[in-house]
């Protein structure tokens, strides 16, 4: 840990180079250690159903609780943990988390759909859906309750291995999501090779929805796409305007999730959300 220092910048926490100039904020053992310390904290973002406006889920999103007791947003560490080779410890840790929560807040009376990020790198250990299924198992989660979303860079995996992981994850009732669909230069030919439940547009796309019309032709028949290819549903991720709202409801995307809706938020507040819906309906 003396190798790390957070430094406070403009509001921002930045890793700070020491000594050889190597970042080593990555061990094994460091990173733990910060789970033994509750240092990761889950948040969650709500998903709403662009039909009905009902909640039907969220996303699992982990912060880092720093020295001074501020929250690091995840592109501060997630890269550096994927690097170091030691993500996989993270990633867990939320997916427990996140079905420690399930368990807690199914025992109040409320069940919901969650779904957490994987890096790669996780996914890539051979035991991954053995070792998913096992903590599912552990509080009772459904696994059709619970989602894991990839990158496109899950295709620079080896095919075959690829092709395994993708058949056991289905096999066992997962749920699987392309995340960030339409980020750099997706490359539609992924949506032929693999099969997954849903698709998540990129936010980058959903902004451009207001501005520009390639953006909007895009985006219309990417969702066409994406449905007539092998009925896979679609979510769009950082909805801020209810302009950018009409449009999508237009191309019949299902899903959305953004700040207009609400932003990511402590457990306790997503769970007084699904509450407090659950008396309006
Ligand atoms: P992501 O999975 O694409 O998550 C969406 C990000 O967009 C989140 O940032 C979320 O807070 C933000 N967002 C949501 N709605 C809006 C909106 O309306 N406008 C804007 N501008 N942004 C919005 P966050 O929480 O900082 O997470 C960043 C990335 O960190 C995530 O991107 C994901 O790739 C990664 N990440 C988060 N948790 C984990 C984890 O447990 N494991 C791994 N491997 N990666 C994680
Ligand atoms: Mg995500
Ligand atoms: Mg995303
Ligand atoms: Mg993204």
């Amino acid at each position: 840990a003396d190798d790390l220092m957070y430094a406070e910048k403009q509001g921002y926490y930045h890793y700070v180079l020491r000594g050889d100039g190597r970042i080593r904020t990555g061990s094994a053992t460091e990173i733990l250690r910060d789970i033994g310390e509750h240092r990761f904290v889950v948040h969650y973002q709500p998903q709403i159903s662009l039909k009905t406006g009902r909640i039907v889920g969220a996303e699992a999103l982990v912060r880092k609780r720093g020295e001074s007791g501020r929250l690091i947003p995840p592109n501060y560490f997630v890269p550096y943990y994927e690097r170091e080779r030691v993500i996989s410890h993270l990633d867990l840790h939320v997916f427990q988390t996140v079905c420690q929560d399930f368990q807690k807040w199914k025992q109040q009376g409320i069940e919901t759909s969650l779904s957490s990020n994987f890096s790669r790198v996780t996914l890539m250990a051979p035991d991954i859906v053995e070792r998913l299924r096992r903590i599912a198992g552990l509080y009772g989660v459904p696994a059709e309750k619970l989602t894991i979303e990839v990158t496109e860079s899950i295709n620079k995996m080896e095919p075959v291995q690829l092709a395994a992981l993708m058949k056991r994850l289905s096999e066992e009732g997962f749920c699987v999501v392309l995340d960030d669909f339409g980020s750099n230069y997706s490359n539609l030919s992924i949506l032929t090779k693999l099969r997954f439940d849903k698709i998540k547009f990129d936010k980058s796309l959903v902004e451009e929805l207001d501005s520009n019309e390639q953006s909007r032709i895009i985006m219309k028949h990417a969702m066409q796409i994406c449905k007539e290819l092998s009925g896979t549903q679609s979510l769009a991720e950082g909805i801020e305007t209810v302009e950018q709202l009409r449009m999508l409801r237009q191309y019949e995307c299902e899903y959305g999730q953004g700040y207009f809706f609400a932003k990511p938020m402590t457990a306790e507040a997503f769970f007084e959300l699904l509450q407090k819906e659950q008396e309006d309906f």
